[in-house]
Formats: C-alpha cells, sequence, structure tokens
C-alpha cells in the first residue's frame, strides 16, 4: 500500500505539490492524469524519496519514507537505509534508462548483483526468467541499442521486477514509443496488475485507465481536483478542468 498525507512541495516560487493526499491499498493500481507541470512526475519522485517533500509524508507498506520516527517525530535515514527502501519501490521512466552498455539480461540482473540480494547465477537465472515474463526471453543477449523502443521498456520493467518490489511506479511509460509499439508495453503492465504489486501508473492512455485501473486521480496545479473509480472520473467527471483535460485527450 502507499500512502500520501498532506503531501507539500514547492520549487522556487513554485508550489508543485500543494497538499495531496492519496491512499492505494495493496495490489491497486492507481493511475494519475493530469495536464503537463500539473505535478504528476513529482508525485512519483517523493513517493520513492527522489524528492524531499517540503511538509507532509509518505507511507509505502506502512513504513514511512526517507524518515523513521524517533521520539514521536520524523527523522531523516541515512543514505544507506535510504537506498534499501528504494529497492522497494520499482520505478519505470518515460525513456527507459536501459544501461547501455550491458544486455538485456545484465540490465535486469544488476540490481540484485549490486544489492547482494543473489549471487551472479542466481540474479542471471532470474532475469531470464522474468525477460519471459515480458516476452522478451529470445532477446536476452541484445543490448538497448539493438531493441525496439517497446522491447527497451519491456526490459525495463523485467529490471524493476527484478528486486520484487510491493509498488512499481510508472512516469509515462508509452509516452516515448511509436504508436504502434505502446500496445506491447500495456499488455506488460496490465499483466502486473493483476500479480498482486501495487502500482501507480502515470498515463494519458485513458483506455488503459478505464480498464486496468482500480482508482483514477486527476491532478492540476498540484492539486488532486477529483478522484474516484475509473468509471466516474473518465465518464462522467465532475469538475470541468477534468471535463476539459479528457476532451482534449480522448
Ligand atoms: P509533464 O506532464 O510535462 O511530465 P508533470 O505533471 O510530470 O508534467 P512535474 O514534472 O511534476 O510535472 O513538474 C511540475 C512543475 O515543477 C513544473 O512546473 C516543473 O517545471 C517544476 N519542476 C519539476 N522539477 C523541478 C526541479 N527539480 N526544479 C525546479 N522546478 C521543477
Ligand atoms: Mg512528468
Amino acid at each position: 500500500a502507499v500512502s500520501v498525507h498532506r503531501a507539500y512541495k514547492r520549487f522556487g516560487e513554485r508550489q508543485v505539490l500543494a497538499g495531496i493526499d492519496l491512499e492505494v491499498p495493496a495490489g491497486q493500481v492507481l493511475a494519475v492524469l493530469g495536464p503537463s507541470g500539473s505535478g504528476k512526475s513529482t508525485l512519483l519522485r517523493v513517493i520513492n524519496h527522489l524528492e524531499q517533500l517540503d511538509a507532509g509524508h509518505v507511507e509505502v507498506g506502512g513504513e514511512p519514507v526517507g524518515v523513521r520516527r524517533h521520539r514521536g517525530r520524523f527523522k531523516e535515514l541515512g543514505p544507506r537505509q535510504i537506498r534499501a527502501q528504494r529497492s522497494r519501490i520499482g520505478f519505470v521512466f518515460q525513456d527507459f534508462n536501459l544501461f547501455p552498455h550491458l544486455t538485456a539480461l545484465d540490465n535486469v540482473a544488476a540490481a540484485p548483483v549490486a544489492t547482494r540480494r543473489a549471487g551472479r547465477a542466481q540474479a542471471r537465472e532470474r532475469a531470464r526468467e522474468l525477460l519471459g515474463r515480458v516476452g522478451l526471453a529470445d532477446r536476452a543477449e541484445a543490448y538497448p541499442r539493438q531493441l525496439s523502443g517497446g522491447q527497451q521498456q519491456r526490459v525495463a520493467i523485467a529490471r524493476a521486477l527484478a528486486l520484487d518490489p510491493g509498488v512499481i511506479l510508472f512516469d509515462e511509460p508509452t509516452s516515448a514509443l511509436d504508436p504502434e509499439l505502446v500496445g506491447e508495453v500495456l499488455a506488460v503492465i496490465r499483466d502486473l496488475a493483476t500479480s498482486g504489486t501495487t502500482l501507480i501508473v502515470v498515463t494519458h492512455e485513458i483506455g488503459f485507465a478505464r480498464d486496468v485501473a482500480d482508482a483514477v486521480v486527476f491532478l492540476d496545479g498540484g492539486r488532486i481536483v477529483e478522484q474516484g473509480p475509473p468509471d466516474q472520473v473518465l465518464t462522467a467527471p465532475r469538475h470541468p478542468r477534468t471535463r476539459e483535460f479528457l476532451s482534449r485527450v480522448l
């Protein structure tokens, strides 16, 4: 489960998160929609502590992120503890971010080896299994530049899975893809949605959100303007900003 409580974040003069409250129960899929600059990426980045909040806090699996409670107050965690926490939260980026000098297999095996979760042989065996799960069993030895965008993104998803995270965050995972490659990546995410992992997916794919998400939030100006089941938010939005946004992306 992921909870965000009264989250505030500003960059200079700009209030990017202006009091976000969010609950994603374990195993559920949340789709996050909103116009450019509304704070979607920042929200994901505070969930795995790539950005620090000015106020409020985040919990993942019941544990406060980036801080610990000490005599009723929050104290900043050290870098090692932050890394350990982050390893329980997968992150899939718009532009894949694979290691260009490693094969698909080694991209997936790298983190378990680096964090000593697994020996090299064991990590590679698991990586092979995960590549199979995303439909890339036959491309294990390919380098990222030898793969299509859709294939690279599927490797990135396998890599995120390699540390068995309870939560995976997706930041517009299909926005950099040619239209004909979007479906294969969404199919993999759809498959994950039924696997018990908690997913938060920033996306402009309204059809996907409608089919796969348990809940949808619409963000504007760092605030949640509207949230609810996809049927309601996407089909019968109450807020004029949501309606206007949907009329532009649909
Ligand atoms: P997009 O759809 O374009 O990806 P977004 O909803 O993900 O937009 P964010 O990336 O969260 O929006 O950014 C929200 C605002 O915060 C933007 O105005 C952005 O310029 C600003 N911002 C984000 N990160 C930083 C930073 N590190 N320093 C300064 N400003 C930032
Ligand atoms: Mg963004």
